[in-house]
């Protein structure tokens, strides 16, 4: 990646976790400051450019969504290749997308060749009132595996910039 001078610094980020969860959701705000009450299944492997700065300079993410495959084994490894970081989504009120979470570490390290930096992302937020997963689980666990963590709001918009923006500066510092 050289120094960075007068280079373009690209990294792919991808999204995983359950279906629903609220990923496609997440990038849309980040990206486009869009929310979508009632958003379909993605269809077909998408990804976006974002451009942000990281001290003061240019850095471009290309971030991954999945293509409503989020069954075991159906995300392909293409969509992992060459990836250098991750976010792995679950939502708060939903215990079982938390419980699954190990599952999507394990493939993640399965697929990826590079070391990633990866983030746990509890979404829905707004939702507090149901809420089953508390922000200590997602905290100890995210700890226990040597995550990043942030509980986000696609739909009021809380740490969702944070989230993505933490994770490129991590990313960046890495490489410089
Ligand atoms: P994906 O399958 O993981 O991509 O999930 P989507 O982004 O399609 O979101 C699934 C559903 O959850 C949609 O109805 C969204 O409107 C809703 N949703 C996503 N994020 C949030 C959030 O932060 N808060 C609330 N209340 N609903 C959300
Ligand atoms: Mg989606």
């Amino acid at each position: 990646m050289g120094d960075g001078r007068g280079e373009e610094y690209l990294f792919k980020i991808v999204l995983i976790g359950d279906s629903a969860v609220g990923k496609s959701n997440l990038l849309s705000r980040f990206a486009r400051n869009e929310f979508h009450a009632n958003s379909k299944a993605t269809i077909g492997v998408e990804f976006q450019t974002q451009s942000l700065k990281i001290d003061g300079r240019e850095v471009q993410a290309q971030l991954w969504d999945t293509a409503g495959q989020e069954r075991f084994r159906a995300v392909t490894s293409a969509y992992y290749r060459g990836a250098v970081g991750a976010l792995i989504v679950y939502d708060i009120t939903r215990k079982l997308t938390f419980d699954n979470v190990a599952r999507w570490l394990d493939e993640l390290r399965m697929h990826s060749d590079t070391i990633l930096v990866t983030m746990l992302v509890g979404n829905k937020r707004d939702l507090g009132e149901l809420r089953e997963v508390l922000v200590e689980e997602g905290t100890a666990y995210a700890e226990a595996e040597g995550l990043m963590f942030l509980e986000t709001s696609a739909l009021d918009a809380t740490n969702v910039n944070t989230a993505f923006h933490n994770v490129v500066k991590e990313i960046y510092n890495s490489y410089t």
